[in-house]
């Protein structure tokens, strides 16, 4: 451990003690005195968490800061969680994946439950005419018909 500190001028004594018992500098990089890593300044923290969220396949919060924790001592999680919640491809991905709306027509038995469509062909040259179409959901049966009038008799 190399101990070269450049204590900010100004402060007071027992500050400059404590900084010095939690940081020191190794090759120009402040170290985590108790973790002997290195602590992300502020201008880095962009880059980092680029490195290792998008390009590790846009991780979620604890996988990157288990990934972030093998290099660096400790995480600003408030700021990391910030980063992932702004991510436009993860924003993309929870709607993507998020699950459909509505409830699943179940039938279980055939004609149980009947789709129909009344089809008009009024505006034809042929003149007017109608078709209804009904579709079986349990089987997918499918049947249509020619109809006079639009009006149950
Ligand atoms: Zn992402």
């Amino acid at each position: 451990m190399t101990n070269n500190y450049t204590i900010i001028p100004g402060i007071d004594a027992k500050l400059k003690s404590q900084i010095k018992g939690l940081f020191y500098l190794k090759n120009n990089i402040i170290m985590c005195s108790k973790k002997n890593k290195p602590i992300i300044i502020l201008s880095e923290l962009d880059e980092i968490f680029k490195k290792h969220h998008n390009d590790k396949n846009h991780t979620g919060v604890n996988t990157t800061i288990k990934s972030i924790e093998t290099i660096y001592a400790t995480v600003p999680v408030n700021k990391l969680k910030d980063y992932i919640k702004n991510c436009e491809v993860c924003s993309l991905k929870t709607t993507l994946l998020k699950a459909p709306t509505g409830k699943a027509i179940k039938s279980t038995a055939v004609w149980g439950q009947v789709v129909m469509d009344l089809i008009d062909f009024s505006s034809t040259p042929d003149g007017e005419f109608k078709l209804i179409h009904f579709k079986d959901h349990f089987s997918k049966f499918t049947y249509a018909t020619p109809l006079i009038s639009k009006q149950g008799e």
